[in-house]
């Protein structure tokens, strides 16, 4: 099932000619009623009637989510507070977003898009156990699976035993929550003794928080359901931006509501088709608050050729890294991940550490706090010794830069696992 097949199934030149007219009203519309991207514009000289196809996008400026910070709460709003029905807020309360009523039906088809691609239909019970509150997370599902003519259940989070016991007596035969959520509903049913057949689930839709194929399997064997990641963020509007569809091999993105790019996080240029990046959107039909070349900080990258499923809208890989998670010290890019790795690389097993950067004019160095119990005696201290050296040479030589090696006692690393 499609819910809005002629917009999901779309000729990819009829999408791009529909894209392109879409971004030439939104760049129109921010330049005249938002102060903040006239003055962007007008400084870097960008004459928005001057972009005449997709790739002109590339020479407007990014914005970040400083830039949104800076504007709170309603300096980036492109209507009148009298237009705006709803208003949510990022998890911090930092960044405050609109919605007018067009908004807020718009959100509801793409919600309802995503719902039906996860196998989600006017006959399913929806029990929604995300936050009814600023977050956008459970208004947004819940207008969506109205829209499709479901029956929801708005149970909002928490209270896992009434969940379950709702999840039961209700009959609930598609659960939305965050993947976190889900597995720990899965694993107090298990722990409660109650059979996976005493429920009627048999979807579940998650988003909110990266899905590893570890989880999703976790998930789905403990709740008896096929198992769907979906993508969205506040700043852009909420859930909705993507999801995936049954064959759960990349998240179709609603490419007629979002223009998409993948970009280098450091250089900003557009990394090479298929290859890993930065997701950068601009909302196209956003009235309330548009934005315009929104970095997400998420990683990811898009999937060559078309989904069985009929869809033609292209799909993104799960997102599962940021990429504010790279740190950059000296002009080396730094993964936290690959600083893990490599201490099992280089001793077998990983070690609690944390990794400090000290910046100063053009001498920025780099710091690895490495764990230890307590411990005292010269024997201690001479393998202490040569643990530094073996550390120290190890990670200089993998990461490229000099590393300087401290152990320190495990407690004072402050890490919540250990
Ligand atoms: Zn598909």
């Amino acid at each position: 099932m499609i819910h809005e097949p002629e917009r999901e199934c779309m000729a990819r030149d009829t999408m791009v000619a529909l894209q392109l007219e879409a971004l030439q009203a939104v760049l129109a519309r921010t330049y005249l009623h938002v102060p903040f991207y006239r003055k962007r514009f007008d400084e870097m000289r960008i004459d928005p009637d001057e972009v005449r196809c997709l790739e002109d996008l590339a020479r407007l400026p990014v914005t970040t989510r400083e830039d949104l910070q800076a504007n709170y709460p309603y300096g980036l709003f492109a209507v009148p507070l009298r237009e705006v029905v709803r208003i949510h807020a990022s998890t911090c309360m930092s960044v405050v977003v609109g919605y007018t009523r067009n908004d807020i039906k718009t959100w509801s088809d793409l919600l309802a898009r995503v719902l039906v691609a996860g196998g989600v239909g006017k006959d399913d019970v929806v029990q929604i156990a995300l936050g009814y509150n600023l977050s956008t997370g459970g208004f947004g599902v819940h207008y969506g699976a109205e829209r499709i003519g479901a029956s929801v259940i708005p149970t909002s989070t928490g209270n896992t035993r009434r969940q379950l016991k709702i999840m039961r007596d209700f009959k609930t035969t598609a659960l939305v929550a965050t993947p976190g959520y889900a597995a720990l509903l899965g694993r107090t049913l298990q722990e409660q003794g109650t059979p996976r057949g005493s429920l009627s689930l048999r979807a579940a839709l998650l988003g909110g928080e990266p899905l590893s194929d570890i989880l999703r399997r976790d998930i789905q064997d403990r709740l008896g359901v096929v198992a769907t990641d979906n993508y969205g963020l506040s700043e852009v509007m909420g859930p909705g931006v993507a999801g995936e569809c049954q064959e759960r091999d990349g998240l179709h993105i609603n490419e007629d509501h979002f223009l998409v790019e993948v970009v280098d996080p450091v250089s900003l240029a557009p990394v090479a088709p298929g290859e890993p990046g930065e997701l950068v959107i601009t909302t196209l039909s956003k009235e309330a608050f548009p934005v315009i070349r929104f970095r997400t900080r998420d990683i990811t990258r898009l999937l060559p050729g078309t989904c069985p499923c009929g869809r033609t809208t292209r799909r993104m890989a799960r997102v599962e890294r940021r990429s504010d998670d790279i740190l950059i010290v000296r002009g080396v890019k730094v993964d936290p991940r690959r600083v893990a790795e490599l201490f099992l690389e280089i001793e077998g097993h990983p070690s609690p550490h944390r990794i400090e950067i000290e910046r100063a004019t053009g001498m920025d160095s780099l710091t690895l706090l490495v764990g230890v119990e307590e411990s005292s005696g010269f024997d201690e201290v001479r393998k202490q010794q040569e643990r530094l050296d073996r550390l120290r040479r190890g990670f200089t030589s993998e990461l490229g830069l000099t590393v300087a090696v401290r152990l320190v006692e495990k407690g004072s690393l402050n890490l919540a696992f250990s």
